[in-house]
């Protein structure tokens, strides 16, 4: 009999298909469950409205069957099942349903792999992949006509009249022969389908039977082994957010967790939303207890798991969550999605936006929750994960600030311990103006900050910043409950009197050409020298003039790429006027200029070794210090 051919489209698509490189080949067997599962359907609820349909709802089935012999994988459904004609326009040309747009003029990238069939499937045709001969043989429902569609790829197919075809549909696939990349055989291993069942194909509402064996000591022997076969079901059917959550225990959400997130631990918090009307779907959420071990690896990738009602369409959408959420595991499943959805067109479905803008808002409230009711729970949280919501704080100009500013947590003078910013403004006494911060690499070091000292003696709390991100995310915020932020290194720290102001300017005047002597001989190092009476013990400190900080100039300039001649904070040496050195300076500058030049250099480095900042030159420092001994 002569061979049709397909429609041209479908004859690219074909090709395609047979000479794929495409690393999920897999995905071929979920297509044809997903066809089988949508005949079923079809039948199903025509048997609603039809009485001459006789079939129940218990007795639909799909089956996989394997002949490693003859090397053959079937798929059969109980389904509607196709006619002649239905035989001829289903699979004799592509994209009936609609739901492909089929996009021929797309090249292939460098590999050949055709972005299109992504980690979607192109139904029936994937199937192309892996076999090189397809058989379907098909009866529709009620019909006396049995028929088999047959083809070996992109020559053309056959339809011939086959009378002994049951009612439904079974599609019969002769798997290609192993080649040096592809162990096309492992499709007629048994543990092969049962994993590829349970990974895509887990939900579908109706059974995936399948007979499987396994051998086992014959009774009574020792060493004679015998085979069981067995009639297995391969799907669970109803998936674990389908069902009511009264009904699914703490148990079974984290066993589900680890298997499907490959955790070791249960996660800290399980998060479920159902949204019915403008969108509808699922989601079933979760939020790890610890960092994945691949986190900050750049193999990491965001995302959750998308269902089209029940079949697994994607493993990572990562258009549903937000950078600063990227920890949350989970997936969505949405009937509004359709199966064959490209990837591209995802990208710009509305529907998705919709979902992921009601996710984030779902994730901020649980975050919110535990804050206020799970302290502990959140501490251990934030300890993890605090880092991304300070990005998220930072990053797209600030954008998501409003949303995320009370989840940030930061330690701080009062105990050490962690605070959010309500409780600090809470505390503030009413003298109190602005927030104050520290920077440093450990809380302890922080808090040795001759500054830290001066504006906690004061009776005001400061906030300890020891991640890198923190002071960025801060000066993106700018305020918090309308104060200011204020570094207490910054120059502008001020914490006196009137008289008191008055008394240091006086001072500052008096002494102002030994100064300008010291900051000349001290160079571009610093753009300032004075006196100041925020310090205590100390004879001096350094502090910054303008937007950045010491500590941003040392993040900047870690980052890659970065000029470090352009990122440069202006550091001012602030002297204790009421330290037994100022004394000695301005005798110097009578006397010894070339000794308060030392003498400068040396405060100059006590002051970056109080405040964290790594001196240029050590040796130079020790050599100095030795010298003036
Ligand atoms: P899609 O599933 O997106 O429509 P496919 O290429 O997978 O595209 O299938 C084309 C059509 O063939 C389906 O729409 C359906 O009408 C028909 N079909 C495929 N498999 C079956 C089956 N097992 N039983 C009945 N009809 C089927």
């Amino acid at each position: 009999m002569a061979k049709k051919q397909f429609r041209t489209e479908s004859k690219k698509l074909l090709d395609m298909m047979v000479n794929s490189i495409y690393t999920h080949k897999e995905i071929f067997l979920r297509e044809l469950i997903s066809n089988a599962s949508d005949a079923i359907d079809k039948l199903y609820f025509r048997s609603l409205t039809d009485q001459s349909v006789s079939l129940k709802k218990d007795d639909y089935f799909i089956r996989i069957a394997v002949d490693k012999t003859a090397r053959t994988l079937t798929v059969t459904d109980n389904g509607c099942g196709m006619s002649k004609d239905e035989l001829e326009n289903n699979l004799g040309t592509i994209a009936k349903s609609g739901s492909f747009e089929f996009k021929a003029d797309k090249p292939a990238d460098s590999e050949g792999n055709i972005d299109i069939i992504g980690q979607f499937g192109v139904g029936f045709y994937s199937a192309f992949m892996v076999a090189d001969e397809i058989t379907v043989d098909s009866r529709a429902y009620g019909s006396g006509e049995g028929w088999r569609w047959q083809s070996s790829g992109a020559d053309g197919y056959t339809v011939t009249e086959f009378p002994s075809a049951e009612p439904g549909t079974k599609v019969t696939l002769h798997i290609k022969p192993d080649t040096e990349e592809e162990h096309y055989s492992e499709y007629l291993e048994e543990y092969r389908i049962r994993s590829l069942v349970k990974k895509y194909s887990d939900y579908i509402r109706y059974p995936i039977k399948m007979l499987t064996s396994h051998e086992h000591l014959k009774e009574g022997t020792e060493d004679e082994y015998e085979t069981h076969t067995e009639d297995a079901i391969l799907n669970s059917m109803v998936p674990i957010w389908k069902r009511a959550q009264s009904e699914v225990s703490e148990e079974e959400y984290n066993r589900f967790y680890r298997e499907k997130f490959f955790d070791y631990e249960p996660p800290l918090k399980v998060v479920r939303q159902k949204a019915e009307g403008g969108s509808n779907y699922e989601a079933l959420l979760f939020i790890p207890s610890h960092i994945p071990y691949d986190f900050y690896s750049k193999d990491y990738e965001k995302g959750l798991q998308l269902y089209s009602s029940g079949v697994m369409i994607m493993e990572k959408c990562k258009d549903l969550l937000p950078d600063y959420f990227s920890f949350v595991k989970g997936l969505v499943d949405s009937s509004d999605l359709s199966l064959n959805i490209s990837r591209e067109l995802l990208q710009h479905d509305r529907q998705l936006k919709v979902i992921a803008k009601a996710i984030e808002k779902k994730i901020n409230g649980e975050l919110s929750k535990m804050l206020a009711n799970e302290r502990d729970n959140y501490e251990k949280f934030f300890a993890a994960f605090g880092n991304q919501l300070k990005w998220g704080v930072y990053s797209d100009y600030g954008m998501n600030k409003d949303s995320l500013q009370d989840l940030l947590m930061f330690k701080s003078s009062d105990g050490g311990k962690y605070t959010t910013l309500r409780e600090y403004v809470d505390r503030m006494p009413e003298s109190q103006k602005k927030i104050y911060y520290a920077c440093g690499d450990s809380v302890l070091k922080t808090s040795m900050l001759p500054q830290v000292e001066s504006v906690t003696a004061k009776g005001f709390e400061v906030l300890y910043l020891t991640d890198d991100i923190d002071e960025f995310a801060l000066q993106m915020m700018h305020t918090y409950a309308e104060k200011e932020f204020l570094n207490v290194c910054k120059e502008e720290l001020d914490l006196s009197t009137d008289e008191e102001k008055e008394a240091l300017k006086a001072e500052n005047d008096r002494n102002a050409e030994m100064l300008a002597f010291i900051k000349e001989s001290l160079g571009e190092s610093v753009k300032k020298v004075c006196f100041t009476d925020k310090l205590k013990n100390h004879a001096a400190c350094l502090s910054s003039e303008g937007e950045l900080s010491a500590g941003m100039e040392r993040v900047l300039k870690k980052m890659p790429g970065a000029d470090g001649n352009q990122i440069k904070a202006e550091l001012v040496l602030e002297i204790n006027k009421d330290h037994p050195v100022a004394e000695k300076l301005a005798l110097l500058y009578g006397s010894d200029k070339e000794k308060l030049a030392d003498y400068g250099r040396l405060l100059l480095g006590q002051a970056k070794l109080l405040g964290g900042i790594p001196l240029e030159d050590p040796a130079a420092f020790a050599d100095l210090v030795a010298k003036l001994m």
